[in-house]
């Protein structure tokens, strides 16, 4: 994705309460951070945050934590935040690959993925949210009934993914190639910024649920 740097956005990402500041290598206490024991959903390239506000909101009895990795994308989250808080949210600007640094074993009870980037040139492959490489770091930080929900448009992505799921012997729970007009998957289904834009071009999106 070509990203405009914002001037301040680091600055503000920084000081802001929504963020996580993180120290070096060290896990969170989630219980401790959010104040109860309550299921911790997070989200991997949340980009402006709506999909997950969204959730947060209908959803105050689960935390969430949204994780991006630019501070010029996490700004406009954090806009949204200070203008309707939630006590059950918290951002994160970090990359995903460090994502053991901050969570241990068993602290994260599902993973959303929305419309993560294609990284469509092969030698690239690891780099993809959903290749192998990095269901092993979902595996490290999953609970045992823990699952990752993964939606897109590209169906490049959505088809290496499905071979991931099979080559790191993970369980398919759902599956469709339509999600929009699938009832029982779209059932609740809240659209991100960039499902809103491909499906109003007329694409169908993909989706699937998958666990170890
Ligand atoms: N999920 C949003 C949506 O569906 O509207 C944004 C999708 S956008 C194509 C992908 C986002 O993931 C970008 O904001 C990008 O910066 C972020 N991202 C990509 N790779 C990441 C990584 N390894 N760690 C954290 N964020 C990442």
């Amino acid at each position: 994705m070509r990203l405009r740097k914002i001037k301040g956005a680091d600055e503000t990402v920084a000081a802001s309460p929504y963020v996580i500041q993180r120290g070096a290598l060290q896990h969170i206490d989630w219980k401790k951070l959010f104040g109860n024991d309550h299921p911790l959903h997070i989200e991997i390239g949340m980009g402006k945050g709506r999909f997950l506000m969204e959730l947060a909101g209908r959803n105050p009895q689960i935390n969430y934590v949204g994780i991006e990795r630019y501070t010029s994308v996490l700004i406009k989250a954090i806009k949204k935040m200070e203008a309707a808080p939630l006590s059950n949210l918290f951002f994160m600007c970090m990359d995903a690959a460090d994502l053991e640094q901050s969570f241990a074993a068993g602290d994260v009870a599902r993973i959303y993925l929305n419309f993560s980037d294609p990284w469509p040139k092969e030698r690239h492959a690891r780099r993809r949210l959903t290749s192998v490489e990095y269901l092993k770091r979902y595996d490290a930080v999953l609970a045992p009934e823990g699952r990752i929900e993964f939606k897109t448009d590209n169906e490049a992505l959505f088809d290496f993914s499905l071979e991931s799921v099979k080559a790191a012997d993970w369980r398919l729970l759902s599956c469709t190639r339509n999600l929009h007009q699938d009832p029982e998957m779209n059932h609740e289904n809240i659209m991100t910024e960039y499902e809103e834009k491909f499906s109003a071009q007329g694409n169908p999106i993909y989706k699937m649920i998958a666990c170890r």
